[in-house]
């Protein structure tokens, strides 16, 4: 059609009407779609570790999400001097949020629960290391024991005037991620969101699933080749959390000193465990297990997991192991066969 035969068509009233009305039912369906179908993407800096947020949903949803994170890493840093946790740190007690009561009252049950291998008072032990400066040295056993004297998560009392005692320090490290990823949960749930895949370093929230329907698929990284998967979990509406002993580490005299702790020591746990990757639908309790069964070694661990049921998991050692729960049988596929796998049956 040209230009002129157009103009002659379009000053027709009738098609002038259909026109305009085709237009108006077309534009806001194309304003409605297109921000809600597509993918948006961050990459940012928090709670000191890099996090990637992808979100089948608006621009909106992805500030909310990113908002919600700075705001619960400025309750929960314990190195931010404003912090919730800094001030109790530094005055025994302190008016502080909801979610820092809510996040600190769990992890006291996660302790109670892990027989104290997660304990978030290790922060004393933690910090003289060198994992808080960067400012890495091997302390003498007697610093060590003596430092202990102040790590026992059943001093905490949220209920009292004084929350704790005097040289204890709160450290929400170990839990903090998994209690953002279940916050995160929520709120994409409240903004009608219904696919999302929040990296939040090394804790992953798979939610919902892929806008084609399939599973999400989460890699589990090699920790003896950080670059490389040595395999993949497929899931939907899980959070799946790993602590790895390549997260944070430094090296004195050929020897490995990673930033977990064992609070019945005050050493880095070196017990042949190199990672522990944690499966369920409750992220903070993923991160807490993920930590205290780093801590406990294969065959704790292994007691722990046939006698609890409630979660999945996966625990990598150095000679090359991977002791995965029945539950993943079906979705774990490994990708390097150097590992040997090993089911552990409840
Ligand atoms: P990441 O932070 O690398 O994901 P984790 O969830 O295992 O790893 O948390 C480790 C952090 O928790 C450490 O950096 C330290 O601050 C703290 N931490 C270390 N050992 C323990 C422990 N046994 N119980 C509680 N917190 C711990
Ligand atoms: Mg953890």
């Amino acid at each position: 059609m040209t230009k002129g035969a157009f103009r002659a068509l379009y000053q027709y009233p009738l098609m002038k009407k259909v026109f305009l009305s085709f237009l108006l039912i077309l534009l806001p369906c194309l304003a409605a779609c297109a921000p809600q179908g597509g993918k948006v993407s961050a990459s940012l800096f928090a709670m000191d570790t890099y996090m990637q947020l992808d979100i089948y949903g608006s621009q909106t949803d992805l500030d909310a999400a990113e908002a919600e994170i700075q705001r619960l890493d400025r309750l929960f840093s314990s190195t931010a001097p404003e912090s919730d946790i800094s001030r109790i740190n530094n005055a025994g007690t302190a008016v502080i949020d909801d979610d820092t009561l809510g996040l600190l009252s769990r992890s006291l049950e996660l302790c109670e629960m892990t027989d104290g291998y997660l304990d978030i008072t290790v922060y004393p032990i933690v910090e003289r290391w060198g994992f808080i400066s960067k400012n890495y040295s091997v302390p003498e056993r007697g610093e060590l024991e003596s430092l202990l004297k102040n790590v026992d998560y059943k001093r905490v009392s949220l209920n009292s005037a004084e929350i704790l005692p005097e040289g204890f320090k709160l450290d929400l490290g170990a839990v903090a991620k998994g209690y953002t990823a279940d916050k995160l949960k929520g709120l994409l749930k409240s903004r009608g969101v219904g696919s999302a895949v929040l990296n939040l370093g090394g804790s992953v929230l798979a939610y919902g699933k892929k806008p084609n329907g399939e599973d999400w698929r989460v890699g589990i990284t090699d920790p003896a080749d950080t670059e490389k998967y040595m395999g993949v979990i497929a899931c939907s509406d899980k959070t799946v959390v790993t602590s790895g002993d390549y997260e944070r580490y430094f090296e004195r005299d050929g020897k490995r000193y990673c930033h977990i702790i064992d609070p019945k020591t005050g050493y880095p746990a070196d017990n042949g465990i190199t990672s522990v990757t944690v499966v369920s639908d409750d992220g903070t309790k993923n991160d807490a297990l993920s930590t205290a069964l780093f801590v406990m070694g294969a065959d704790k661990a292994r007691e722990f997991i046939a006698a609890d049921g409630s979660f999945d998991c996966v625990i990598l050692t150095a000679d090359k192991k991977a002791y995965i729960t029945e539950g993943l049988t079906d979705s774990f596929t490994l990708s390097n066969t150097e590992y040997e796998t090993a089911v552990i049956r409840g």
